[in-house]
């Protein structure tokens, strides 16, 4: 049952709110506005940046009661973090929405769609790798099935959508012999420290990646190996990134506990994620806990250690065997490139991968994934997808990477719904065929 808080006043016991700080930095200069993928096709203030940092601020100052409205507003946000690379200010808008959405969650007024998805995904499936593997392995099985494509024809056109974002069995990447064996001169642009051979790696295999997608999982730790990494046991469970978008603290430290206790356990050096959301998420474990809490401590340590995969590997790569046939263009994941500001590592590893035949995508605006958005919120999910798709096409490219699992399911549902002759792949497999 709602709690009303219009009696009781919008602080709940225990529950953490939008720190004064992060929203006193917000100067309402307006210049993450067109950046922000809601405004642009709503034309709304209220679903801007701006507007719904405002919200947050009334609604810690009491000035509006925290009500169904301001969850609604604050849901319609795919927490993409566009606005954070475009404020000239540093207002950490990530860390704002998500303690809103705590607090709405703690208020019992979270939206209809999201409950039932955080029934369906964080409670019920993802926390149960066993049911996570069972139920991915029906439509794994179904897809290779080779009557798929006269099953799809049969069916109506909203489950059709679905049908085309399952996984199916890839052909192996067309590539060629590299022209040069030199390494690209871009490989310089890598800021990160180069870690040394042999140091030891774990892999996060997660919970929906190894259950619906294990190839992407096996791709990383064989391009691992091939820059010199030894490697850890992976970590097999949920990071907890879709419980934090969905204002689920609790749940999140347990999981957050759970993966920092089993890293120190390793004995390795890095943390290796081929996941943008989930990287992101291990980057900011520390923001899960309140300072002088140990585990706020023991999470920022571990933070030190977590790489993207393209992170790791960059800095170590050796000159591409093989390059790709195809035109080929790299999508930025918005939690690569707004949340953890990493766009030069994977740009350096597909453009040596692609040889002449790369090409810049020219907009990073969020493709409609961002976890289940695409399930709570269709309408603006596909309109996103429908303008990335549109950019794809003018690019002439045939073959998109991509840094994350939930991007790549997202547009290769686009690609087979447009009928486009454009194949998408994780960047994992693409420096697996090439290196
Ligand atoms: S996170 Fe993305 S959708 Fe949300 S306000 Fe910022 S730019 Fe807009
Ligand atoms: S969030 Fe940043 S860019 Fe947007 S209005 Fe506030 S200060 Fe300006």
């Amino acid at each position: 049952m709602a709690i009303d808080t219009e009696k009781i006043g919008n602080y709940l016991p225990g529950v953490a709110v939008p720190s004064e700080e992060g929203l006193n930095l917000c100067t309402h200069c307006g210049l993450c506005l067109n950046a922000c993928p809601t405004y642009r096709v709503i034309g709304n203030e209220i679903d801007s940046p701006r507007g719904r940092i405002f919200m947050m601020r009334q609604v810690r100052e009491e000035q509006m009661p925290l009500n169904e409205l301001v969850a609604e507003h604050l849901y319609v946000c795919l927490d993409c973090r566009a606005c954070e690379t475009a404020c000239p200010s540093g207002v950490p808008y990530g860390e704002l929405v998500e303690a809103a959405r705590a607090q709405v969650e703690a208020a019992g007024l979270t939206p209809r769609t999201w409950r039932l998805s955080r029934w369906l995904f964080n409670v019920l499936v993802l926390p149960r790798p066993w049911l996570t593997r069972l139920i991915f392995f029906v439509p794994r099985l179904y897809a290779r099935f080779p009557w798929r494509a006269a099953v799809r024809r049969l069916l109506p056109r909203k489950l059709r959508a679905f049908e085309a974002s399952l996984p199916e069995p890839r052909a192996a990447l067309p590539v060629q012999e590299a022209q040069s064996r030199l390494m690209p001169v871009s490989a310089s642009a890598t800021s990160a420290s180069r870690p040394p051979a042999g140091a030891k790696a774990m892999a996060l295999t997660g919970c929906v990646m190894e259950a619906m997608l294990p190839h992407l999982n096996r791709a990383t730790e064989s391009v691992l190996r091939k820059a010199g990494y030894t490697l850890a046991p992976a970590h097999t469970g949920c990071c907890g990134a879709l419980n934090v978008h969905a204002g689920e603290r609790r749940e999140a430290q347990r999981m957050a506990k759970a993966l920092i206790e089993s890293f120190e356990d390793s004995g390795a050096d890095y943390f290796v994620s081929n996941s943008a959301g989930c990287g992101a998420q291990l980057k900011e474990y520390d923001r899960l806990f309140d300072a002088g809490d140990p585990w706020h401590e023991r999470a920022r340590t571990f933070a030190t250690h977590v790489l993207d995969l393209s992170q790791a590997v960059a800095p170590r790569m050796v000159p591409p065997k093989h390059t790709l046939e195809a035109k080929v263009t790299y999508q930025d994941a918005c939690h690569l490139a707004h949340a953890q500001k990493i766009r030069t590592e994977p740009r350096v590893l597909v453009q040596a991968a692609a040889g002449t035949n790369f090409c810049e995508l020219g907009n990073d605006q969020c493709c409609g994934s961002a976890g289940v958005y695409n399930f709570t919120h269709p309408e603006m999910s596909n309109e996103l997808l429908r303008q990335k798709l549109e950019q794809i096409e003018a690019t002439g490219a045939e073959l998109v990477v991509t840094g994350n699992p939930g991007c790549l399911m997202q547009l290769r549902r686009g690609v087979a719904e447009r009928g486009m002759n454009v194949d998408v792949r994780h960047i994992a497999e693409v420096l697996d065929a090439t290196l």
